[in-house]
């Protein structure tokens, strides 16, 4: 079973239709997990039934008893989040600033302080309109995202996919080069990175890659929107030649592209010619990594 993660340095490429577009020729051979879990859309594509739900729990937040609180103001003293303002006269922590460090817990004379696990969000098992399942998950408002909850989505989809032997684990990751992205890297047998042909496109195809090498990771690129800078185009077929990093695609701008998401239905099915593009390149990552 191999993990095939599509990433891409800035949001706005058009890394998610692409993905979906890869699901919904894939069908039932793959498992889909959406590890973009900052900026979960990819249900919006595949129509999931929300089948099953379980809490997620990451990091701590403190929380005083005020019973037991002689309101000596050491914790606010010691918190270096400024997350313990005292509202009504009472020492009340913020939940949006605490970052679960525990030292106020420590210092408290009195243990009116206690720290207890977060539910930071769900994460969720649903079959999908393509038959296949999909893992993904939903961050609680306010909640913060970590590399935790994308293991976690990744993880599952992999057991799911060991278990039904399936060929393949289809993940979208994140945009950036930040703790999420590790986690969707990890493990990962191909990456495809889906980049535009603009300046900062390509500076930011520069910085994820330099993560993904580290990995050792092999790469392939879909440049998106490739008529949009013919130089800057130019650029980017040089870093991925220099780096060898497979072309995998060329897609020229088309509004079919927004106007399939507008419709809740891939590029593939919305458009045959771009969906010829998008299905050969999927061809090409099937070949190179031998799914
Ligand atoms: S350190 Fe403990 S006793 Fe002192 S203000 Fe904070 S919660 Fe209250
Ligand atoms: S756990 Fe850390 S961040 Fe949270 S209130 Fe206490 S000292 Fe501040």
């Amino acid at each position: 079973m191999k993990e095939i993660v599509v990433i891409s340095g800035k949001g706005g490429t058009g890394k998610t239709s692409i993905t979906a577009s890869f699901a919904h020729i894939a069908g039932e051979e793959i498992i889909v997990a959406d590890c973009d879990v900052d900026a979960a859309d990819m249900h919006l594509l595949m129509g999931p039934d929300f089948g099953q739900s379980e809490d997620f729990y990451s990091g701590e937040l403190a929380y005083i008893d005020q019973d037991a609180c002689i309101k000596c103001g050491k914790c606010q003293e010691v918190c270096r989040f400024d997350a313990i303002p005292i509202i009504d006269g009472q020492y009340i922590v913020d939940p949006l600033e605490c970052e679960g460090c525990g030292y106020c817990a420590r210092i408290c004379p009195t243990e009116a302080i206690t720290n207890s696990e977060q539910n930071v969000g769900k994460w969720l098992l649903s079959g999908i309109r393509t038959g296949a399942s999909m893992v993904h998950a939903r961050l609680n408002i306010g909640a913060e995202n970590s590399g935790k909850l994308v293991a976690k989505v990744k993880n599952e989809a992999k057991a799911i996919a060991e278990e039904k032997n399936k060929r393949a684990v289809l993940v979208d990751g994140s945009p950036g080069i930040g703790c999420p992205v590790v986690s969707s890297l990890s493990g990962a047998a191909f990456t495809v990175l889906v980049t535009e042909p603009t300046v900062s496109g390509l500076h930011d195809l520069k910085r994820v890659y330099t993560l993904v090498k580290k990995f050792g990771i092999k790469a392939g690129c879909i440049i998106n929107k490739a008529d949009l800078n013919e130089t800057v185009l130019g650029d980017t077929k040089i870093f991925l030649s220099e780096e060898d990093i497979v072309l995998l695609a060329e897609i020229p701008y088309n509004d079919k592209f927004t106007e399939a998401m507008t419709n809740g239905k891939t590029v593939v099915e919305w458009d045959t010619e771009l969906g010829k593009i998008v299905s050969g390149s999927w061809e090409k990552i099937k070949e190179i990594v031998k799914l």
